[in-house]
């Protein structure tokens, strides 16, 4: 494209709230067959709400004052939905020392010289927790497109936490937009197989990857590109900065992450996925303008 074209093509996508950061992003996005997107803030409006209390022995605040314990020091969006409910049960977070959150499996910390563990199912089946008995309970949490997060003290299973996270209101359209532009979408999320399925059944999407780390988000990226797709990742958290760095183009949600946006070669201001769909069609327009 002329120089010329492009920057009318770069004003026509700032109109519909996508900022080229990179000079050659709006040109590569007309050639994209493989659109990869992340779930959590991205397909979801990434503020999740707890659903469902579930504790081993029937104390429920209990749970609540020692999830909310571990969660007071996270940044995570789940920590967030806890502390909510914990504030709204009037559930005072217990004191738990020597925190750490431990990338895509959960929280932990020291409570009454114990391990105090939140997270998902595969980590604290690994640190020797049992929880078949909360199965059942988690089934019903993934069932409603909700993540399951099990708290468990030592060995201890003490219940499971229901954290659900609506989809925005315009996912399933911008997704089928890209489906009729004859793109394949993708979604990647460290969310269990249930509930990404769930998810993904929801906003109109048949091929995901579930229980992906954080730092695997990237691999899947290049995995496709290796396989000959011109490949677009759209995410907003920190840990999707690597995989929008390494996509032909990265698109990062406006509402989310610095690290993101920085990581991206667009910049969707609105938020909405739609504006995936609206810089191929403006790239696509601008291309042919001048052949
Ligand atoms: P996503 O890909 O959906 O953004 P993450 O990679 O951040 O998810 O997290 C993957 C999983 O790790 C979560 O679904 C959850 O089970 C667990 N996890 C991560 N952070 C926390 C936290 N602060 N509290 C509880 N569980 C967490
Ligand atoms: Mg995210």
């Amino acid at each position: 494209a002329t120089p010329m074209s492009v920057m009318v093509g770069v004003g026509k996508a700032a109109e519909y709230g996508a900022l080229i950061r990179q000079g050659d992003a709006l040109q590569t996005a007309g050639k994209l067959d493989l659109v990869i997107l992340d779930k959590t803030g991205t397909i979801t409006e990434g503020h999740p709400a707890v659903t469902r209390l579930h504790a081993s022995d029937g104390d429920e605040k209990r749970l609540l004052t020692l999830a909310a314990g571990l969660e007071q020091h996270s940044e995570h969006p789940l920590a967030e939905a806890i502390l909510a409910k914990a504030k709204e049960k009037q559930a005072d977070p217990e004191k738990v020392t020597d925190f750490k959150a431990l990338n895509g499996k959960g929280v932990q910390g020291e409570f009454e010289s114990k391990p105090l563990r939140l997270g998902n199912r595969r980590w604290l089946e690994s640190e020797g927790v049992e929880l078949a008995d909360l199965a059942g309970a988690a089934r019903s949490i993934t069932e409603e497109a909700g993540t399951p997060l099990f708290l468990a003290l030592g060995n201890e299973a003490l219940g499971v936490i229901g954290v659900a996270d609506a989809i925005k209101p315009d996912s399933k359209a911008a997704i089928q937009r890209l489906h009729d532009a004859g793109i394949r979408v993708m979604m990647v999320t460290g969310d269990v197989d249930a509930t990404a399925k769930a998810i993904a059944k929801k906003a109109g999407i048949d091929d995901y990857r579930a229980e992906v780390l954080p730092k695997d988000k990237a691999e899947v990226v290049s995995e496709m590109r290796g396989k000959g797709h011109t490949v677009a990742m759209v995410g907003d958290g920190i840990n999707d900065a690597p995989a929008l760095a390494a996509a032909d183009v990265g698109f990062a949600i406006g509402t989310g992450t610095d690290v993101a946006i920085e990581s991206a070669g667009i910049t969707l201001m609105r938020g909405s996925l739609h504006g995936v769909p609206d810089a191929i069609e403006i790239s696509r327009a601008t291309v042919k303008n001048i052949h």
